[in-house]
């Protein structure tokens, strides 16, 4: 069976759940192998994770070159790993970053590309919702060894044993690509929460909110999920734009997305619309939101989440 590389999403060799969602999508495809990008000295302990979800092979490619760079020498050393392992197909985590690599990559292996995938079958068709939404496409690679970089939440991790044969990559970095340097790089500043585009629940906030946040923030506590907001309140001053959701925002793909006071614009559809199920509080009946909805509660937001919260509480205790 052909190999299908997944590029590793990790911090620091600690691995993010879109990489085991993706070994769980290469698994459709073929065999699948990772392909890290780090420390060489934490390959094992990737291998360790990644085998529990199918990896046979785990690619190491130490970074000691490539992290002061920009996104060029990792399009490199993937196209590297990808002469050596001549694979049916590779998956990328999708993300601004990652989406750049991709697409230095494709150029290099003359490769069709398709980006942002929400799904990918067996046969390799993806699903992409483009055009803020409003358009569900369906396609495949026609040319070259296909690259999908497929969007957070596209799949739910299934546990299955591979080898996880861990196998050392030495590549070579061209001068070309370290043109762009990294001067300086900031890590989130830790909230506790998942990450937005991650979490496999995301409770947001609108201009419903009226800037208190209290019974959104408490919501997604009691659920572990991420908190996000509208527009309206990032424009307000109220969360930073980091937790913006929509056209402009981030695109989150969440089992559940819970919004709360927003209206349902279509810039934040755009955003949020391929979420499994969707529940809005809105306290206008008419409000567009509760067309998209898998259940909707008409009420004061300020109300109804102190008391799901509490309903929530009561059925764990
Ligand atoms: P509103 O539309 O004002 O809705 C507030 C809602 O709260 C109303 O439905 C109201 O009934 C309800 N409400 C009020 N009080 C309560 C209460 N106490 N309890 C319950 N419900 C209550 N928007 C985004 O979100 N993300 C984007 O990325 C984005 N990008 C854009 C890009 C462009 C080019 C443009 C033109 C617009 C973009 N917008 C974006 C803005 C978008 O069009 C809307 O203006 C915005 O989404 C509205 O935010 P909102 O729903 O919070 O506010």
């Amino acid at each position: 069976m052909a190999e299908v590389l997944v590029l590793v999403d990790h911090v620091d060799g600690v691995v993010k759940k879109p990489t085991l969602e993706l070994l769980t999508i290469a698994k459709r495809l073929g065999e699948p192998s990772a392909v890290f990008i780090g420390a060489a000295d934490k390959g094992a302990a990737v291998a360790d994770v990644v085998k529990a979800y199918g990896a046979e092979k785990v690619y190491v490619v130490d970074d000691a070159e490539i992290k002061g760079y920009l996104v060029a020498p990792k399009a490199e050393a993937l196209q590297q790993v990808a002469a050596a392992a001549s694979p049916a197909a590779i998956l990328i985590p999708a993300n601004g970053e990652t989406n750049e690599v991709a697409g230095r990559l494709a150029i290099k292996l003359g490769s069709g590309l398709l980006v942002n995938a929400v799904d990918v079958t067996a046969d390799g068709v993806t699903t992409q919702s483009v055009f803020a939404g409003n358009f569900t496409v369906t396609a495949k690679v026609s040319t070259g060894t296909p690259i999908i970089t497929v969007k957070p939440n596209s799949a739910a991790p299934v546990e299955s044993a591979g080898a996880g044969t861990v196998t050392p990559v030495a590549v070579t970095i061209s001068d070309a690509a370290k043109t762009a340097q990294i001067v300086a790089s900031q890590p989130r500043q830790a909230t506790g929460r998942p990450e937005l585009t991650e979490a496999a629940i995301v409770v947001s906030g609108g201009r419903g909110t009226g800037g208190d946040f209290t019974a959104v923030e408490a919501l997604a506590d009691e659920l572990g999920a991420a908190v996000g907001a509208s527009r309206a309140a990032v424009d307000s001053g109220w969360k930073p734009h980091t937790f913006q959701v929509g056209q402009t925002g981030k695109t989150v793909s969440p089992q559940l997305y819970v919004a709360n006071g927003i209206s349902g614009a279509i810039q934040h559809r755009a955003g949020m619309q391929t979420s499994k199920t969707i529940v809005a509080v809105n306290k206008d009946e008419e409000a567009p939101m509760f067309e998209l909805v898998d259940f909707g509660v008409v009420g004061d937001l300020h109300t109804v989440l102190p008391a799901l919260v509490e309903e929530i509480k009561r059925r764990k205790a």
